[in-house]
């Protein structure tokens, strides 16, 4: 069976979120499973793509509108990720460094699209199944079926999966003619609420769709910016299936980011040894519960909380515990953590900027990871923490629902609220220091987690039942 995943992130080429961690791991899960799974991306000019050596696959040239764009597809020479990967390398348009935010992005994206299935069709090379992911490819299962260029790709089967809904791709009307010719009786199906929407487009024309937890795929249908009505009447066709670790990329044993690696065995002694080094770089204290939080500062993940839920537990509960943040976002929330810092530098570190070996280390050194967020469609960061014997604090929603169970269950590991509030968190921080100063339970807790098995070797099972349906049916 050969699987095509359609991404604008995959690590550890180019990663922004957890798109990028779980375009990085399932092909490669797919491809341990005996599917032939493969990775087709933009060019970035960027670290992984400077540092390594492709071999020129194909070359053409597409048109996006009235422009003429020559194309070439890079394979990239080693097969050193597991799965093989090809570059989309558009001179101009696709050969910059950021994968996001660049005024002309519409243009760069509609023109990804079209270059894949321009390449698909002209050499020929016609995968089972295309796997689109989020709404920077959700055009593709549209052009296949309607636009008169890639009619011949018309029974090819496509599964989108959204990783996050509240970003949907949505363009004007007036950007219709960047589209190849297509049948213009069918132009409902780009529409909803007067604009296109490439989401809400892939969510009509895939022949399945999944979300990236069962809990996320229910809530969409109530909370999902402007796509309710979508979600509920196409929920035949969606199925959540909850995203996999990377375990040999996010392994204590064997984590060459991290200081001192560690097993279930020799948990206490590693752990202690990394929060050391982790709390030195920082100026906290070692001896005290060090509580983390990483990611991107933005509402969804309850950032916006965060400057006041620390300032409240520094301040109330005194000197008994450390704060380390990391992530970057909304200039607001980075400036009021940055304040925070003159008030409680023994006990408050603060790191504003992307740093994925620092991410390693927290997970390692960390005692506790907060994860407030309003939405979390699966949420990677707490299983990375479940694996590095660091307990996660959620709030019950999305993927955190399905993840994680609270410590007060017979069956339970994790620290988690209803209702977010800055005073449930807080309050979740205090039963925190509770279990922290009952060894004999911190320590059970924490190798109960590390047991834990959320590796993708579980869920990409799934999907591959999920593929095998699809051409079977
Ligand atoms: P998102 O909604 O951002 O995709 P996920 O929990 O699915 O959230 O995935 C987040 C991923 O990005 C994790 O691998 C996390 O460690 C990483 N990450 C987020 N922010 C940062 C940062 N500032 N530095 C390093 N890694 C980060």
């Amino acid at each position: 069976m050969n699987v095509i995943h359609l991404s604008a992130e995959c690590y550890p080429v180019a990663k922004v979120g957890g798109l990028g961690d779980v375009v990085g791991a399932l092909p490669k899960y797919l491809c341990k499973a005996g599917v032939n799974a493969s990775v087709v991306l933009p060019y970035y000019n960027r670290k992984f793509v400077q540092e390594n050596s492709f071999d020129l696959e194909f070359k053409s040239s597409i048109n996006v509108g009235k422009q003429v764009f020559d194309y070439q597809i890079l394979k990239e020479s080693k097969g050193q990720l597991g799965f093989d990967l090809f570059l989309i390398y558009i001179p101009r348009l696709l050969d910059r460094p950021e994968i996001y935010s660049y005024p002309d992005e519409i243009e760069q994206f509609i023109a990804f699209q079209i270059c894949f299935l321009d390449w698909i069709v002209k050499s020929g090379n016609k995968p089972d199944i295309i796997h689109c992911h989020d709404h920077h490819t959700g055009l593709v299962p549209f052009l296949i079926l309607h636009a008169y260029p890639f009619k011949s790709l018309a029974n090819i089967a496509t599964v989108c999966t959204i990783h996050n809904a509240e970003y949907q791709g949505c363009l004007g009307w007036d950007k219709i003619d960047l589209l190849p010719e297509f049948d213009r009786s069918k132009s409902d199906l780009l529409n909803w609420d007067t604009c296109i929407n490439s989401l809400a487009t892939s969510i009509k024309c895939s022949k399945k769709f999944t979300t990236v937890s069962p809990s996320y795929l229910e809530e969409l249908s109530q909370k999902s910016s402007g796509l309710e009505r979508l979600f509920k009447e196409q929920k035949q066709k969606g199925l959540g299936i909850i995203n996999g670790i990377d375990t040999e990329v996010w392994d204590p044993e064997q984590d060459h980011l991290i200081y001192k690696n560690y097993s279930i065995e020799t948990l206490i002694e590693g752990k202690e040894q990394n929060k050391k080094q982790l709390c030195e770089g920082f100026g906290l204290e070692p001896q005290k519960p060090l509580f983390i939080f990483i990611g991107r500062l933005v509402t969804e993940k309850g950032a916006d909380l965060l400057a006041e839920t620390i300032n409240t537990s520094l301040e109330t509960l005194k000197d008994q515990l450390n704060i380390l943040v990391l992530g970057s976002g909304n200039p607001i929330t980075e400036k009021e953590l940055s304040k925070i810092k003159s008030k409680h530098s023994k006990h408050y570190g603060l790191h504003i900027g992307y740093n994925e070996e620092l991410a390693h280390q927290m997970y390692a050194g960390a005692d506790f990871l907060l994860m407030p967020s309003r939405v979390e469609p699966c949420g990677l960061n707490q299983l990375y923490a479940l694996r590095y014997g660091t307990i996660p604090i959620v709030h019950k929603t999305g993927g955190l629902k399905d993840t994680v169970i609270d410590i007060e269950n017979k069956e339970g590991y994790g620290l988690s609220f209803e209702t977010l509030s800055i005073e449930n968190i807080v309050h979740s921080i205090e039963r925190a220091i509770s279990l922290f100063a009952n060894r004999e339970k911190l320590v059970k807790t924490r190798k109960k987690m590390m047991a834990l098995n959320f590796s993708w070797d579980k869920s990409s099972k799934e999907y591959i039942k999920l593929y095998e349906n699809l051409l079977s049916g």
